[in-house]
């Protein structure tokens, strides 16, 4: 399993699966979020209200993740994720962790062989860009070290950044991550 960093729009990937920095509605919202709505049409904003009707009446709990199809984006699905949110107090690195693992393991269960991550939590969620990247990193790590890994096609991991900034935070603690970079 190899990771890349790259600067970019995320709804352009064409890559298996890209995943979503949602809100626990599930019924879209700003950033990362608002753009992949937008890119994806109607029908994600649809698929997301079954979703809500039939299995997730609470919503999507914090670090968890689940499936869409991508409708009109370049992807084959979308997953969507919730980061915690800083500004709501939520500063434990272990709900982001279980972001990043949990979509891993969804994207597992689909049989991806490529997916793409935002930052999650990096934006309106409050989070510095070096935590999320060092966070990220880590589940990567530990997910491709697990047996998890070990049945599913997943080869390339992409983080694709918005912003030059956040682009250098992310190629910086990769090159500094032992046995990643
Ligand atoms: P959160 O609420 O989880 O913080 P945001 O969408 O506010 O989510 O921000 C997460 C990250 O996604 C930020 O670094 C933001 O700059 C970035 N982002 C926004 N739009 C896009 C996009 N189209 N592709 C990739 N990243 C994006």
């Amino acid at each position: 399993m190899r990771i890349e960093i790259l600067h970019g729009d995320i709804t352009a990937r064409k890559v298996d699966a890209i995943v979503n920095a949602a809100n626990s509605s599930l019924l879209g919202g700003g950033g990362v979020d608002g753009a992949i709505h937008r890119a994806a049409g109607g029908e994600l904003l649809e698929a997301c209200r079954e979703l809500r009707r039939t299995q997730l009446q609470d919503g999507l709990p914090v670090g968890s993740a689940v499936a869409t199809p991508a409708f009109r984006l370049p992807a084959r699905w979308v997953i969507h994720t919730v980061g915690p949110n800083r500004h709501a107090g939520q500063t434990d690195p272990a709900l982001l962790a279980s972001c990043f693992q949990e979509s891993l393991t969804v994207a597992a269960g689909l049989g991806a062989q490529s997916v793409a991550f935002p930052a999650i939590s990096a934006g309106i969620y409050g989070w510095d860009a070096r935590q999320v990247a060092q966070v990220a990193f880590d589940a990567v790590g530990s997910f491709s070290s697990s047996g998890r890994a070990g049945d599913s096609p997943l080869e390339v991991v992409e983080f694709v950044l918005f912003s030059e900034d956040t682009t250098a935070v992310f190629r910086t603690v990769l090159e500094s991550s032992p046995g990643l970079g």
